[in-house]
């Protein structure tokens, strides 16, 4: 399974290029997508089924978004990359600094621990859940352009249904998760005030949980490229839909 990605490996193979191309396809008058690696190093948030880190999945993925928006001839700006940003009000205060017309932060997805087990995968104790699957995405009411903010939250959520995909209803559950508000139910999008990546950034700003790594079947499909690029292509394809990118 490719779920232990050596992060140099990623580093040595995929950021540079990304970087390379973002940088060179930068249209005259467009900011850049800013693509926040959610989380870092010393604490890479959510654990999966397998052990593997949700700052890994988040850097894997971002490192396929970027590509695939370079591609497409968009600036792409990554933040947090280096897995060094203890700091969250840096990440939109970056992306602000380097102009960016957007500000989207990637992460992992997984559940309360009362609904995770144990198990043992390759002679380790792990923790798992099949209670939730599925992505999500999130936009604060305390960020000063939230129309816009949740009109690309709404575009992405469509476009990942339209991939296949489902969001997952865990975190609008009352009596066993947090009760969390629909923005956009049919689309998969929460209000979550608090965020402070969301909350602080003064661009539009969405935060994508792409899936659920404390599932097993999940975490592994998350850990595939054809499951990053499906979701890439996805993302890209919302952003286009609610205008912050169009094709060069
Ligand atoms: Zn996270």
């Amino acid at each position: 399974m490719s779920v232990g990605t050596n992060l140099r490996q990623l580093a040595a193979a995929g950021w540079p290029l990304a970087c390379a191309l973002a940088t060179a396809a930068m249209p005259a008058g467009a900011g850049p997508v800013a693509i926040d690696v959610g989380h870092y190093l010393a604490r890479p948030g959510a654990t999966s089924a397998y052990g593997v880190s949700e700052f890994e999945y988040n850097h894997a993925l971002a490192a396929v978004l970027a590509a695939r928006l370079a591609a497409d001839g968009v600036a792409v700006r990554l933040i947090g990359h280096r897995g060094e940003m203890e700091d969250l009000r840096a990440r939109p205060r970056e992306a602000e600094e380097a102009g960016a017309a957007f500000f989207l932060s990637i992460h992992h997805d997984s559940v309360k621990a009362e609904f995770q087990q144990p198990w043992i995968w390759q002679g380790q104790e792990q923790l798992y859940s099949d209670y939730a699957s599925g992505f999500s995405l999130f936009v604060s009411r305390k960020n000063p352009r939230l129309d816009e903010s949740l009109a690309c939250a709404s575009a992405i959520g469509a476009a990942l249904r339209g991939a296949g995909l489902r969001p997952t209803p865990h975190h609008a559950e009352v009596a066993t998760g947090v009760g969390r508000p629909w923005a956009d139910e049919l689309n998969g999008v929460y209000y979550y005030d608090n965020l402070v990546v969301l909350k602080s950034a003064t661009v539009p700003a969405v935060l994508l949980e792409a899936g659920v790594i404390v599932h097993p079947a999940e975490a592994a499909e998350l850990a595939t490229a054809a499951r990053r690029t499906l979701t890439a292509d996805a993302v890209a394809r919302g952003l286009r839909e609610c205008g912050v990118t169009t094709l060069r």
